[in-house]
Parts: structure tokens; C-alpha cells; sequence
């Protein structure tokens, strides 16, 4: 991808230089507003914006010193230090910082010509967006705004998130609070393609009326470019503009007299999820879809991501297929051990309607005995008044079979009491023992209140979902109730994982098939979780190394074909049994196998693949058996059900080894040659791992077969090194913090010591057992803690380990310690200790806790 020089901009921004970057070739590669997310420096432009309580300016120093050089800052801004204090940095001076980031996003938004998609309505909007961004991926590589960035600030940064080269797809949504400010969003996004939620009536402090809120949303699918808006026709208000407008639309109804594109007919409704016919009128297309919900937001806005599906004319069967795994990866949800015995589930960055709704979807979903308690803050961005709205939370209660409610917030304060004063389906006995009939309910009017008086002993063996908008903070309460007992937890993010799986995709020509390693509990990252990723992706097949990983995959649920790389040759019938595939790489195993035949089965022999040794001498069948084994095939080939023929490369990421690469491909291309002679047939061929794949194009053969790559390392260096995705992020806790006297020593062997000055030290909760490799100890790891580098004191221990904080004076009992992540790549820390990335990923303990999330 290509980035502007800063030295353009004051051309692209109407700007005028102040001073040039002491580099004159700087590029513009991340805009960045906030002093407290720097990430890499290199390339980093400044926006200085001013809002009320806000002023950018004051941050230039601390930024300067943080390494950041390019900055666009207001015009007539006395610099702090004057500018001799920014002797390096580049600076240029526009009439409105906010204005420049605008433009600058709308003139990248012009370098990419694939479709985009805009969102906008008054509810649903980040709903939507996530779920169609879900089922569209595995055809799509899509770039979409994180999280609910919808304003003037965070339209610009997702648009500048768009990669031309990479991705095939923009998904953003749009959100205004008065007049005006659309016709802005509409510049940056420039939609082809839109979706139109909902318009709530509630009354709005921007607009004079309903219409007017209306209207103005709808600029935003006003462009030249704009080919087709995706509407609900029943909302007769949104009908109206729509059609006054002119606007080329594809809409839907689900009322039997009103004209549109697409009718949706309920077909039944159960308690969790609800199926519905749908009409394509155009084609005469009708199938019916079953919904995993039953809330009416959600089948809202369900069906306005179906009416885009219908649209592209994917297959029903595919569609459905897609649906059904709609919620698992919808939100960011946690699950977390609570302390006494609680279970939570963590939901604390938005709260609309439809996300309470999934959330307590999930919520009825745990099996584990005990109370269920929701802790829950103002609903946001309903559309509805208060007490419609809060009459609709209280009826999604029951399903979940929530017993107790805890509401944070002026708004659910009032309502709730309200409710209970009226004795509405509610009582306000405190400490109800009745499970569903009654609920208890208390209020605070502010996070504050509540953790003033918590007392994590009132929530004892209960399953507790805490929901909350991202203002009230609720990842304090999380922290309150969470288990503290081990704190070290692996988080696994899930959307980086399709993202690096659809980057591998691009490099393979239509048709050649995808084989993922998920052995060694896929890599660390937890076998069941990416695995049933990988199924909803559509992988073509998983490999293990022993049968064990493949039984569990089977027992959880797993349905695609998998290869077991070293199966014990006593354990075929249990692969018979769980449809697992053996890795064939001896006479031996072949007459195992063959013998599995004389026992009489209801079920097929399992398939199986050759692996022929081309180099790597490891496991396979050499060159010089290749007479033998052909003529063993040709005895056996009736019933010899060969998937596939394979080889493993012993150098695939060393450029120095490229000519025996080059030996081992020939090497085998001649003996699959002889040996699918001798079958009769062709069989699928595969050769290349990772680091083969982006480094031998022209050896993909049928298969390739992805193992580190998926989880974000790349092996072979030749990737632009933003392409893939960092997958997992280890972190721990700090246990105790320690001032230690000049000469005093740490830890087993005294190995570490404070040297001349007095040190400050923490204790971090996670060691050896854990994972934590012993060679980092004495200084040669490092942890990240708020952000800064704390060197490792001492040897590690078997549970525990020590840093030196010194230089992180706010660093206190219980903050989090990066291990490895972002700030901490796997290659460079492996590197340190003379290991590689793999080894670092797979050793984490499975005592260490995975945290699967998706943003
Ligand atoms: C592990 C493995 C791979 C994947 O290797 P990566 O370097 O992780 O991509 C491919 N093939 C075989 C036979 C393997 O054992």
C-alpha cells in the first residue's frame, strides 16, 4: 500500500507548512489523535484537535518525546516550548485540524475501487454492521469501522483503515447528532452501497423533527456512485423520503399487501429463535431461513444483513449454514471465573437493545447451576422512550431466567422503580430465593455508587452477565468480581484469525485447497474454539498430530475431514469410528491398515493420505521403497481409499536452501507421478506450509497446508509486514510490588540483584508452568506494563517471575503485564532466548486461560 508524504499534505489539506520534518521523506501512515495510543511512532501524523473539555495542543511535548515527528496542528496555536522545542518534527498549520482528517480520509477513500458499503438509522447500526461483516466473510476480505466509530472523528480513522490491496470490501456505519454533519461522513465514506436500520421517534436535541432527522441521514447515499440502498419498506415514514428522494433501493417487507423486493414470512417462533420464509420477487426465489434469536431487534436487523445476501445471490443452504453461527463471535463477550464460585460473562462496551438481547441469549445458554444475575447500565441508542424501553427489558428477563438485577445509571434507576413501585411484573424483594417468578432489583444511580458498597461475597455461585455502555465504566465491576487467583489469561482474537486466513487465501490460485494445522492445540490458541472458526470459514481440512486431538475435535462438534499426521497403528478402528484420516509413512502402518479391512464394519475404512519423504527425514516413505509401494498399490487398488499424497519441506522459509527445496519438489512430482500410475487415479497433492506458500507459488499443487501463518507469524519474512494480524496476546497480572535496597538480591539463587541504587520490583503471577520460558530470566525478557518496558530480575520461577519497575512508578499490585502481543512480537522474543515463535505459542501451559474474543 501506498502512503502520501507528509510534505503533500499541505497541498492535499489547503494547509501551510510550518516547518519540515528533519526526514523530508516521511510517510503518512497512521493518523493518530490520541496521546495515549501511540503504537508506532514511525509515520504517526498528530491531528491537535480542540474539542470542549479538550484541547490536542497540549500533548505536542509528550508526543515529541514519545517519538511522534508529524503534526498538523490549528492555525495562530502558540506551540507550547515554541518550535524550537520540535526541532525534528514536521508541522503544518490548517484552519481546522478535524477538517484536514477528514479530507485526507475522503482522498484515500478515492484509491479504493471496490464496493463500500454505508450504514446508518438510529438503532442497530454497529449490529448490523458486525453480522454482515460476519456473513460476508468468507467471500469477502472486508475492512470495517471497529467497534461503533461512526462520528466526524471515527468515520476518517476507519476509512484510512481501507487497504486497496488487500481488501475487497469497506463496511462502515454513520452516525450524526444534528444538521450538517452527514453531508461530511458522506464525503469521507462515499458508500456504493447502503442500509437503512431503523429511525427511532425519540426526540432529539439536533434536529426539529423526525423528518428532518430523517432526511439528513439519508444523505448519505446521495453520491454519484451510489447503486442501491437496503430498507425495511414497513416504517411508512422511511418509505416516503426514500421514494421522494429517488434513491435506487432493494427493500424488504414483512407485510403481506406492501410492495417490495424481498417479503419475509414468519413461519414459527420458538423461544430462541424464529424462521421465516423469504420472497425474492424478482427471481422467484423462496427458501426459508431459520433466525438463532427471537428479540424483534435482532430479527430487524438479521433480516436487513439477509436482504444483502439475497441480494449477491448466495446459496440459500450456504446462507443458512451462515446464520446459524450468527451470535457466538456477534459481540465481545468474555467468560470469566468470578470469585466465590460465580461464573461472569463480560460484556462492558456497548448496550443497545440488541446486543441485551444476544447478550441474555447468551446468558440462557450456560449450563451451570445457580442464580443468574444481570448487572446492567442504561440502554443506549433505543429510539424508544424510557418506559417503552424498559418494559422491553424487563420481557427479555425471564428467558435468560434472570433472577436479579442490578441497574446502574439515572435512567434504569427511575424506570426500574417505577416498575416495581407499580408492581409490574417485578418485586423488589431483595435476596428472593424463587428462582423466575420473582426478581430482585437494586439501583445506583452511578458506577461509583454501586462499587462503594459492593461486596463481592454478595455473588455466591451465580452466573453473572455484566452489560454496560462503554461510558459507565463497567470493567471496574468486572475487575471486582473476576477470580484473582491466577491471572494470566491468553486472548485469542478471533477476527484476527479470519483475517490472516483470508490473507493466505488471496495467495492461492480458484480451487487450490486450504488444509489447517490445528495440532498441538492449534498452536496454543485452543483446538474446539478456532477449529469450529475454521468450519464457519470454510476451510477444506484441519490435521492433528495425534488421534486423541482428533477424537476431541469429533466429540465437539467438528464435521470437516481430518488428517491425523502420526496415528498409532492400533488406533484404526478408532479413527473408523471418528472419521479421522491417518497419515500412511510405512509398510508397516499400510499393513495395519490393510488389516483393519478383515474386520467386519458398518462403517467406510477411513480415508488415507501417503506421506512420501523428499528430504526432511522424518517420517515417509523413501524414493528408493517407491517400486515396492507402487506395486503394493497396485495390488490393493480397489479398495485403497487414498485422499491425498504429501510431502513435508525441511527449509521452506531459508532462501539458502532453495535448491534442495527445489530437489524435494522435483523429487516429488515424480513419485506422486509413479504412484498415481500405479493407483489408477489422480489424488489430491500437497506440499507447502506457511512459509512455503508466499515463498513457492508455482508448488501449491492441489492443497496447501497453513500452520503459523493463521496465527499471525510469518515465517518466511517476505510478507508486508502489516499483512497479517497479531492473534494472541498473553498477559498476567502484577501480584506485589517491592522497594529493594541498594545490593539486595531476587529470587532462587540470589541471581538477581538491585545493583547500586534502590530498585522497585513487581511480581508478576505467571512462571515456568505457565509456559513462561526459564532463559528468560536475568534480563533477557522484557514485559510491557502501561505500555513501558520492565526487564525481567532475577530467574523465572515455576509460578511466578520478577521485573524491575523503577521506571514505572505508577505501576501498582493488580495492573495487567503484557508477556507477548502487540509492542511484543513472538519472532523478536523467541529470538532472545535462541527459540522461535512456534515454540513460544505452543508452550503456554493449558492451565493458562483463553479468552476468546472478536471485536
Ligand atoms: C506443522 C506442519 C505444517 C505447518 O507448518 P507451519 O510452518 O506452521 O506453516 C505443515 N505440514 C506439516 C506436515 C506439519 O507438520
Amino acid at each position: 500500500m501506498s502512503f502520501p508524504l507528509f510534505l503533500d499534505l499541505p497541498g492535499l489539506l489547503a494547509g501551510r507548512l510550518l516547518q519540515a520534518p528533519a526526514n523530508a521523506t516521511s510517510e503518512v501512515r497512521h493518523l493518530l489523535l490520541d496521546s495515549r495510543r501511540v503504537g508506532l511512532p514511525v509515520g504517526a501524523v498528530f491531528f491537535a484537535l480542540r474539542g470542549l473539555s479538550h484541547d490536542g495542543h497540549r500533548y505536542l511535548p509528550a508526543l515529541y518525546s514519545q517519538g511522534v515527528r508529524l503534526f498538523i496542528i490549528e492555525e495562530n496555536t502558540t506551540l507550547l516550548n515554541g518550535l524550537s522545542a520540535y526541532s525534528e518534527a514536521g508541522i503544518i498549520e490548517v484552519a481546522s485540524p478535524l477538517a484536514a482528517l477528514q479530507t485526507l480520509a475522503a482522498v484515500h477513500r478515492e484509491e479504493f475501487n471496490g464496493p463500500v458499503f454505508g450504514i446508518t438509522g438510529s438503532n442497530g447500526k454497529t449490529t448490523v454492521k458486525e453480522w454482515l461483516a460476519q456473513l460476508l466473510s468468507p467471500d469477502e476480505d472486508i475492512c470495517r469501522s471497529p467497534r461503533s466509530y461512526n462520528s466526524q472523528v471515527g468515520v476518517p480513522l476507519s476509512v484510512w483503515e481501507l487497504n486497496p490491496e488487500r481488501h475487497t470490501l469497506g463496511i462502515f456505519e454513520a452516525g450524526i447528532s444534528e444538521v450538517g454533519e452527514m453531508e461530511r461522513l458522506a464525503a469521507i465514506i462515499q458508500p456504493t452501497e447502503g442500509i437503512f436500520t431503523t429511525i427511532g421517534t425519540a426526540h432529539d436535541a439536533g434536529f426539529t423533527s423526525a423528518e428532518q432527522k430523517l432526511r439528513e441521514k439519508l444523505r448519505l447515499f446521495e453520491g454519484a456512485h451510489f447503486q442501491r440502498l437496503f430498507y425495511c419498506a414497513d416504517q411508512p415514514l422511511v418509505r416516503t423520503a426514500v421514494v421522494s428522494l429517488g434513491l435506487p433501493t432493494f427493500c424488504w417487507t414483512r407485510q403481506p399487501t406492501q410492495s417490495a423486493d424481498l417479503r419475509f414470512t414468519l413461519v414459527a417462533a420458538s423461544g430462541d429463535s424464529t424462521s421465516l420464509q423469504a420472497e425474492y420477487v424478482a427471481t422467484g426465489l423462496t427458501a426459508t431461513f431459520s433466525l438463532p434469536f427471537a428479540d424483534e431487534p435482532s430479527i430487524e436487523n438479521g433480516l436487513h444483513c439477509l436482504a444483502v445476501l439475497l441480494h449477491r445471490q448466495v446459496e440459500p443452504a450456504e446462507i443458512q449454514r451462515r446464520l446459524a453461527r450468527l451470535h457466538p463471535v456477534a459481540m465481545r463477550l468474555e467468560m470469566k471465573l468470578g470469585r466465590h464460585d460465580s461464573y461472569l460473562l463480560d460484556d462492558t462496551y456497548n448496550n443497545d437493545l440488541a446486543g441485551l438481547a444476544l447478550a441474555l441469549n447468551a446468558l440462557a445458554r450456560q449450563s451451570r447451576p445457580g442464580r443468574r444475575t444481570l448487572i446492567l447500565s442504561d440502554v443506549l441508542e433505543s429510539g424508544l422512550t424510557g418506559e417503552a424501553l424498559y418494559a422491553r427489558v424487563v420481557g427479555l428477563l425471564p428467558a435468560a431466567g434472570v433472577s436479579r438485577v442490578v441497574g446502574i445509571g439515572e435512567e434504569i434507576s427511575r424506570e426500574l422503580c417505577a416498575k416495581s413501585a407499580n408492581n409490574e411484573e417485578l418485586s423488589i424483594e431483595v435476596e428472593s430465593s424463587e428462582v423466575n417468578s420473582a426478581c430482585s432489583i437494586q439501583v445506583f444511580p452511578t458506577t461509583e455508587a454501586f462499587l462503594a458498597q459492593l461486596n463481592p461475597a454478595d455473588f455466591v455461585h451465580e452466573t453473572i452477565l455484566i452489560k454496560g455502555a462503554r461510558r459507565f465504566g463497567f470493567e471496574r465491576i468486572v475487575a471486582a468480581l473476576q477470580a484473582q487467583q491466577h491471572g494470566t489469561v491468553l486472548e485469542v482474537n478471533l477476527d484476527a484469525l479470519s483475517h490472516n486466513l483470508q490473507y493466505y487465501r488471496r495467495q492461492l490460485r480458484p480451487g487450490t485447497k486450504l488444509m489447517v494445522m490445528v495440532k498441538a492445540f492449534a498452536y496454543g490458541a485452543g483446538s474446539y474454539e478456532v477449529a469450529s472458526l475454521l468450519e464457519f470459514q470454510r476451510a477444506d481440512y484441519l490435521a492433528v498430530a495425534y488421534a486423541d486431538e482428533g477424537i476431541a475435535l469429533r466429540e465437539a462438534g467438528i464435521s470437516l475431514p481430518i488428517m491425523v499426521m502420526n496415528a498409532a497403528p492400533d488406533a484404526f478402528e478408532t479413527l473408523r469410528r471418528y472419521r479421522l484420516e491417518p497419515e500412511i509413512y510405512s509398510f508397516e502402518m499400510l499393513d495395519e491398515y490393510l488389516a483393519t479391512f478383515d474386520i467386519p464394519s458398518e462403517l467406510p475404512a477411513p480415508k488415507i493420505h501417503l506421506k512420501l519423504d523428499t528430504g526432511m527425514r522424518r517420517l515417509g516413505f523413501d524414493e528408493a521403497e517407491l517400486p515396492t509401494l507402487a506395486a503394493r498399490l497396485r495390488q490393493h487398488t480397489a479398495h485403497l481409499p487414498v485422499a491425498s499424497m504429501m510431502t513435508h519441506l525441511a527449509a521452506a522459509d531459508e532462501p539458502g536452501h532453495d535448491d534442495f527445496t527445489r530437489e524435494q519438489l522435483a523429487a516429488f512430482r515424480r513419485m506422486t507421478t509413479v504412484l498415481e500410475a500405479a493407483l489408477g487415479h489422480s489424488v489430491l497433492k500437497h506440499v507447502l506450509n506457511s512459509a512455503g506458500i508466499l515463498r513457492f507459488p508455482e508448488a501449491h499443487f492441489d492443497m496447501v497446508r497453513l500452520g503459523i501463518g493463521l496465527y499471525g507469524v510469518d515465517a518466511s519474512n517476505t510478507s508486508d509486514p502489516t499483512a497479517l494480524r497479531p492473534v494472541s496476546q498473553l498477559r498476567t497480572t502484577i501480584s506485589q510490588i517491592k522497594t529493594l535496597p541498594a545490593g539486595a538480591t531476587v529470587g532462587y539463587g540470589r541471581r538477581g540483584t538491585a545493583a547500586a541504587t534502590e530498585r522497585r520490583i513487581a511480581t508478576l503471577a505467571i512462571g515456568y508452568a505457565d509456559g513462561y520460558d526459564r532463559r528468560f530470566g536475568n534480563g533477557a525478557g522484557t514485559v510491557l506494563i502501561h505500555g513501558q518496558p520492565a526487564p525481567l530480575l532475577g530467574s523465572v520461577c515455576m509460578d511466578m517471575c520478577m521485573v524491575d519497575v523503577t521506571a514505572i512508578p505508577q505501576a501498582r499490585a493488580g495492573d495487567v503485564a503484557l508477556v507477548f502481543g502487540d509492542g511484543l512480537p513472538l519472532p523478536e522474543l523467541a529470538g532472545r532466548i535462541g527459540t522461535i515463535a512456534y515454540e513460544l505459542l505452543t508452550n503456554v501451559s493449558e492451565r493458562v486461560k483463553r479468552v476468546f474474543v472478536s471485536e
